[in-house]
């Protein structure tokens, strides 16, 4: 029985998040321990994502995190000799509606002064960046180069992988049910086979975050909905960026979708719905295919012959405000929340991780505090909605 064993830091989640930040720690010499209920890590939410990576958002916070991100993931096999699938070739959200353009056209200065290449180009340019897209009534569109896509089945072993050359433990199939506490300061975590004690604790738990409210004593506003997503087989490479249509669609049923072509040449597609699934039934359901065979077709109208290989669902662990938070959590001393990543989990998980690094080994958020304070955990939830949610 591990009773007692002591690290600097107990990361509780293997997920998109909770890998990368241990990753992170372990490689500046911190003690870190990975828990996760899960067989393996990824197992959660995480590997339900189609693997995009943008900085293309409309607030400081997750700009920089997704910027730091992106260094870190483009640079990863050449760093690591790992191929975590990564296929650069930006993202593109093609416009067909003169109020969704005003938006976006609005929102580039603002993202520009945080450091995201992005900008405006014409109905032309989209048509040469998304061969086949349907001309009619487009009006031009938003083009970041930077961003990319990467694979959710890779990365985290790529991230486990360089973690434990840095001697981080994992543990699986353990599930964190309570905390160690001195007073205020949490000071370990227990699970069905023991205790660890720690200087640290990390929450990123995704999903079941809000399970921790009554363990800790606190209130963790993470409610999750359900997405479903799909793959095609492979096919010829045709196109470079992730896209995404911000129109909602004419059979009601949808709010936006988005898809890319892998680095495999695979199609990967999602989209959200208008009625939300509220909770973590995570089963498919028999609406998604045709819907979404609707808009793709109607969007690239080469789409209509793909062969669909498989679709399945998971969780977006949602905030009320549509931002994270990660931070230190205020009146408990020794714990990170680093938790509600919505539907952006895999691309903001590697910044945010090394962000979380830093707070512990620095004593400070790594990003500027304009940025920071965007995930700050005593902030009014019910403000502000995300434009880019
Ligand atoms: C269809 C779909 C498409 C998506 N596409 C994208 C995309 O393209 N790009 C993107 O960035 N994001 C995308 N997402 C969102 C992304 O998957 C999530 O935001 C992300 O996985 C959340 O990361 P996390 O680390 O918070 O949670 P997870 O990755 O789910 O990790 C949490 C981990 O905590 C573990 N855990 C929970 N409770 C405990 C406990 N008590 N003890 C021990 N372990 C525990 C879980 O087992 C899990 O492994 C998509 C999501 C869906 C559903």
């Amino acid at each position: 029985m591990p009773t007692n064993k002591t690290y600097d830091v107990i990361v509780v989640g293997c997920g998109s998040v909770g890998n990368p930040t241990a990753y992170h720690l372990a490689e500046a010499g911190k003690k870190v321990l990975v828990l996760d209920r899960r067989p393996a890590a990824g197992q959660g939410d995480n590997k339900a994502a189609i693997g995009g990576v943008r900085a293309t958002h409309s607030d400081p916070g997750k700009i920089s995190t997704c910027l730091d991100s992106l260094k870190i993931i483009s640079n990863w096999e050449e760093k690591h000799g790992f191929d975590v699938g990564w296929k650069p070739g930006g993202y593109c959200f093609p416009i067909y509606d003169e109020a969704l353009e005003k938006n976006l056209r609005d929102l580039i200065p603002y993202q520009k002064q945080y450091g995201l290449d992005i900008e405006w180009v014409g109905p032309e340019e989209i048509k040469e960046i998304i061969p086949g897209v349907n001309p009619i009534g487009l009006r031009g569109g938003t083009y970041s180069a930077g961003d990319g896509q990467v694979s959710s089945i890779l990365l985290p072993v790529a991230f486990q992988r360089e973690a434990m050359k840095f001697d981080a433990e994992y543990r699986f199939n353990e599930k964190v049910i309570g905390y160690l506490r001195e007073g205020d300061k949490i000071t370990g975590v227990k699970t069905g086979r023991g205790s660890y004690s720690s200087e640290w604790v990390v929450l990123a738990a995704g999903a079941d975050a809000a399970e921790h409210s009554n363990l800790l004593g606190i209130d963790i506003p993470v409610n999750p909905d359900s997405h479903e997503a799909g793959i095609s087989a492979p096919i010829k490479h045709f196109l470079s960026p992730l896209v995404v249509d911000l129109r909602p669609g004419p059979e009601g049923k949808t709010a936006n979708f988005y898809f890319g072509q892998n680095k495999e040449g695979q199609i990967i597609f999602c989209y959200t719905p208008e009625e939300l699934f509220i909770g973590t039934n995570r089963e498919s359901i028999s609406e998604f295919l045709p819907v979404l065979a609707g808009r793709m077709i109607t969007l690239i109208p080469g789409f209509k012959n793909l062969l669909i290989r498989r679709v399945w669902r998971g969780c977006y662990p949602m905030t009320p405000d549509g931002i994270p938070i990660i931070d230190f959590a205020k009146g408990l001393e020794g714990l990170i929340l680093a938790v509600g990543m919505c539907g952006q989990g895999l691309m903001l998980g590697p910044g945010a991780g090394k962000n979380i690094a830093s707070m512990i080994v620095n004593g400070k958020p790594r990003i500027p505090d304009e940025a920071q304070d965007c995930f700050r955990y005593d902030r009014d939830f019910y403000k502000d909605k995300e434009a880019l949610k």
